[in-house]
């Protein structure tokens, strides 16, 4: 058992870091003798140096963008520019304060209305959609917001809808957000080339389908190519179309999900447009619509009237409030920043970069190990271990030794219908010697399972924590003293 040291163990009865100036008031006025406590708190005792040693520490043991390559699969952890940090910390922005916004002080919010304005209409433009909403907080609050506006829809029209469909490849957050509306779903296989089954989608699409939900690309990092024809299928039924824009990396400046005809997409601005997420920050998940969704948006966005941008608020068949204000407005900016800076040409040549370097690794690694799907990939690239089970050795076990090796783990056992999937997505901006590395690192992992298996069940070595029971961890957290 490792054990990370806390600031308690480093207390030193007597030792002080700062000086309080002295009380100028009678201890029980104001609080009352009964709220005041007897004995002293049991706080750590520590001068300030060691208690800025103790914190810097801490902070380098945790991994990060800035720190390790991160090929999380799905999850994208991309570069955050620090010019995007920089414009979402300007005190014009960071200041505000909301209510300033909603309680009429538009003249002077003319700069913080006019970023949404403008972040809204370039979400337009990248993916052909008529409007966006920016006030969902994350991906799978911007689903339930698609699927409510789908709902209402339908409910307009005197629809009896009761299933959404959702192929097998897509994130789990799809079936979850239909079931959270109300719906049931319907799963759809995926077919030898990992794209849906379209005849097994065929015989399930009929007038009782609200909506067909895509991840697009799907989990696997495959395009779907018949993805025009499930959209006109669905049409005709007047169901509607839901893109899963999570991870729009691979398409952005290539392809236009309203020009497909997609009725509706949400995106994570956190995986595709820069910004920390996860441990490192909130998301958001702005969403996009078509024009015969546009009636239901949610309160509240921004309109330009001539030079003035104003805010507008959903109309009578709005689907209400989902979020207070403009959601995560910081986020906002960061991805407003981050498209601005890239420009048109830039934005298309990061999704080329994003699909040259998953297939890159997908190419290096093919002789290694299983893939299952080993087709042209998007943004992200999945691989099996299945191929050491027989050395006992897993994907976690990979995922574990890259650890000690300075490489973030990649998905692991995610998509649910790879055996043992590793899912690798390197993102835009990695150089080709550190994917080079982690191929490395990669292959050399899949000879040590082949020369001395039982090796693998050591690591990590070097970290604080080693191998925690995820499960158990979940119950009973106890972050002081990691098993
Ligand atoms: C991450 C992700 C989501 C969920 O987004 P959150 O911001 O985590 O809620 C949904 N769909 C796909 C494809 C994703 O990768």
């Amino acid at each position: 058992m490792r054990t990370i040291e806390t600031i308690f163990d480093l207390s030193v009865e007597g030792r002080r870091g700062v000086k309080l100036p002295a009380l100028d008031v009678p201890v029980s006025e104001g609080l009352g003798q009964a709220l005041c406590r007897e004995t002293a708190a049991a706080l750590p005792q520590m001068s300030e140096l060691d208690v800025v040693r103790h914190y810097t520490n801490l902070s380098a043991k945790n991994f990060s963008i800035d720190k390790n390559f991160y090929p999380l699969g799905s999850c994208t952890m991309k570069y955050n520019p620090k010019i995007a940090e920089k414009i979402a910390g300007m005190e014009g922005f960071a200041a505000l304060h909301p209510h300033l916004i909603t309680n009429g002080f538009t003249e002077e919010m003319q700069g913080a209305l006019e970023s949404i304005e403008r972040l809204q209409s370039v979400l337009c433009e990248i993916t052909g959609m008529q409007a966006f909403t920016t006030t969902p907080q994350a991906g799978a609050h911007g689903e339930m917001l698609g699927i409510m506006m789908i709902d209402a829809y339908h409910r307009s029209k005197g629809h009896k809808r009761k299933y959404v469909i959702v192929p097998d490849s897509s994130h789990g957050t799809n079936p979850a957000t239909a079931a959270m509306v109300g719906y049931q779903v319907i799963t759809i296989k995926s077919d030898e080339n990992g794209m849906m089954d379209f005849e097994a989608f065929k015989a399930k699409m009929n007038d009782e389908v609200a909506a067909v939900m895509l991840t697009v690309p799907n989990t696997l990092g495959i395009y779907n190519k018949r993805i025009k024809e499930i959209c006109d299928l669905a049409h005709s039924h007047d169901a509607m179309m839901y893109y899963d824009g999570a991870n729009l990396n691979a398409i952005m400046g290539r392809v236009r999900p309203g020009d497909i005809g997609f009725d509706v997409i949400h995106l994570n601005v956190h995986k595709t447009f820069a910004t920390p997420h996860g441990g490192g920050g909130p998301g958001s998940g702005p969403v996009g619509v078509s024009r015969t969704l546009e009636p239901f948006l949610p309160d509240i966005g921004v309109a330009k009237h001539g030079e003035q941008y104003a805010l507008t608020t959903g109309g009578a068949q709005s689907v209400g409030k989902i979020s207070p204000f403009f959601g995560n407005y910081g986020i906002s900016l960061r991805a407003l920043a981050y498209i601005t800076i890239l420009g048109a040409n830039g934005i298309r040549n990061s999704a080329a970069k994003a699909v040259l370097n998953a297939n890159y690794i997908r190419v290096r690694l093919r002789e290694h190990f299983d893939i299952p799907y080993d087709t042209l990939c998007m943004h992200e690239c999945v691989l099996s271990a299945k191929t050491l089970a027989k050395e006992g050795v897993t994907a976690m076990d990979i995922a574990k030794y890259l650890l000690d090796f300075g490489f973030h783990a990649p998905t692991v056992y995610f998509p649910l219908i790879v055996k043992e999937a590793i899912m690798i997505e390197p993102t835009e901006t990695e150089s080709k010697q550190t994917i080079d590395r982690f191929c490395d690192r990669m292959i050399a992992a899949v000879k040590l399972a082949h020369e001395d298996a039982s090796q693998f069940k050591t690591y990590p070595r070097t970290l604080g924590v080693c191998r925690p029971d995820d499960t158990l961890a979940i119950k009973q957290l106890n972050v002081r003293q990691p098993l």
